[in-house]
């Protein structure tokens, strides 16, 4: 951590500043390990002073004394502001992250679509009302208000996606907000909160920390002027926010990690199948927490099957996202590099073999060939851990019951996948795995409404669609007697 220069990527009340300790790191260009600029490493007193300002920015409803018409002008107006910049914030984002260009351009655009999507709702949250009791004594009804400070924390997987997902709910739901974006991937969120400021939203309803997790985040998850918290990362931490977010009873919304199962039975159509299944995997070389990492196939298609999803995985061109050949990118950083390399060795020393993939992929930046291993055995680490990485391993199976209790061998419970010519099958397996998303015959497709989150350790809550937009909110029943 270096002190000097300074880096001004703390927004605080409005103003931008350097941490108050004055340290700040360097963001890393994943496919050459340069350095793309400094980052403010914010502490606890400056987490402090944003959750002042948001506090302060809440109270004087600064946000919320907008009339509706025009908050929801604001919103629409940031994805309008988002669009504009579309090709300098998708370059920015394959610098910072990794991920193939044209990635990178569907996730700005889908980024500038939530606030299209979440603008819509305002002045549409409605409460309900309805008899207390018998006869007419009695007037009751609901309101919904705004939980009030809302910390985000947001990974590196989809930076600036993922900080519009949850941005674009809160405030819609008229809260102010701290936004903490990942350390490695810091810049384009910065880029997003001048978007947002341009647009109008009053100095202190967004503050900016950047900072390390176990510092800031901490520090967010700690403070006792935080109502809520929505999270997105791994399970590790989400666990330490549950427990450090005992102090004020924080309302937490968790999106974790997850170790998505694909079944695919004998039926199933081949070249349908084993595109959207390295599709399901590779995106973003396996940095989703949705990823179809377990591969469970009916042993009559089994070895058709791993034939094409090897080939097809072995031709996916690998390198700088800036490319616009590449469908590939590097992993995030020398960290999650060397853990998705240890994983491949672990697999193939428990026995899985090697069906396409498993090294480096040139000198410099943190390629990995897309690695597919198969026969691994059911209770090898690969199967049962988060790789986070492009790694695939796949297994025969012989009964659908069998294929499905092991589906549900899981902590996780984030997404699953099934791929049949059944209709009945399909939506057989879709009920029977214990996830918050499954997919039939593809994998990855969502929208706004589609509410998104986690059974068993893969979170709680979810984001999107009414249900996302109401973990940003209180329910309060007023009742009044008439007479
Ligand atoms: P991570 O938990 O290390 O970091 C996520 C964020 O939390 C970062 O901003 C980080 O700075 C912050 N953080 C770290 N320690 C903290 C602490 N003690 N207190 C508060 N905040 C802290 O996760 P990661 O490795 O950056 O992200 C990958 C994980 O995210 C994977 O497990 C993946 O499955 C998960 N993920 C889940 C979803 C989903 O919607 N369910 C989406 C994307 C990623």
């Amino acid at each position: 951590m270096a002190t000097g220069a300074g880096a001004e990527t703390l927004l605080i009340d409005g103003i931008w500043r350097n941490a108050h300790s004055g340290g700040h790191f360097p963001s890393i260009d994943p496919a050459t390990g340069d350095s793309l600029g400094e980052v403010a490493a914010g502490d606890a007193s400056d987490v402090d002073a944003a959750v002042r300002s948001a506090r302060a920015a809440f109270d004087e409803r600064r946000w919320l004394s907008i009339p509706y018409p025009q908050r929801a002008k604001i919103l629409f107006d940031i994805a309008d502001r988002i669009e504009a910049a579309a090709d300098e914030l998708a370059v920015a984002e394959v610098r910072e992250n990794g991920m193939p260009v044209a990635m990178a351009r569907a996730t700005i655009a889908n980024g500038a679509q939530a606030f299209r999507y979440f603008g819509g709702w305002i002045g549409k949250i409605h409460g309900q009302t309805g008899e207390i009791g018998a006869g007419d004594a009695f007037h009751g009804f609901t309101l919904k208000e705004p939980v009030g400070v809302a910390a985000l924390i947001v990974p590196w997987n989809g930076p600036f996606m993922l900080a519009c997902h949850k941005l674009a709910p809160a405030l819609a739901a008229g809260c102010t907000v701290i936004l903490k974006p990942a350390e490695d991937t810091s810049l384009n969120t910065i880029r997003l909160a001048r978007i947002v400021e341009a647009a109008g939203v009053p100095a202190g309803v967004l503050n900016v920390i950047t900072g390390l997790g176990s510092v800031v985040g901490q520090a967010l998850a700690d403070h006792p002027d935080v109502d809520k918290i929505s999270f997105t990362g791994s399970t590790a931490t989400g666990r330490r926010l549950i427990e450090a977010s005992a102090g004020n009873f924080k309302r937490l919304s968790l999106e974790l990690g997850g170790k998505s199962p694909v079944i695919v039975l004998d039926d199933a159509d081949i070249d349908m199948a084993a595109p959207a299944i390295v599709g399901g995997i590779m995106s973003n070389s396996g940095q989703a927490c949705h990823s179809g990492s377990r591969l469970y196939a009916q042993r009559g298609i089994y070895d058709r099957l791993m034939a094409a999803v090897a080939d097809i995985a072995s031709k996916l061109v690998v390198g700088n996202g800036l490319d616009e050949a590449t469908q590939m990118g590097p992993v995030i950083s020398q960290v999650q590099f060397d853990r998705v390399m240890t994983y491949i060795d672990s697999g193939v020393a428990e026995g899985a073999e090697v069906a396409t993939g498993g090294r480096r992929r040139g000198g410099s930046g943190f390629f990995i060939e897309p690695t597919i291993l198969s026969h691994a055995p059911a209770d090898a680490r690969v199967v049962r851990e988060e790789i986070f990485g492009p790694v695939l391993s796949a297994m025969p199976f012989d009964d659908l019951d069998w294929a499905i209790r092991q589906a549900n061998a899981s902590r996780y419970g984030l997404a699953g996948a099934v791929y049949t010519t059944s209709l009945s099958k399909a939506h057989q397996v879709a009920r029977a795995i214990r996830a918050g998303t499954i997919w039939i015959n593809t994998h990855r497709p969502t929208d706004f409404w589609t509410p998104f989150g986690g059974y068993k350790e893969s979170g709680w809550g979810r984001e999107g669609g009414a249900e996302g937009l109401d973990a940003f909110m209180e329910t309060k029943s007023v009742i009044a007697r008439l007479h």
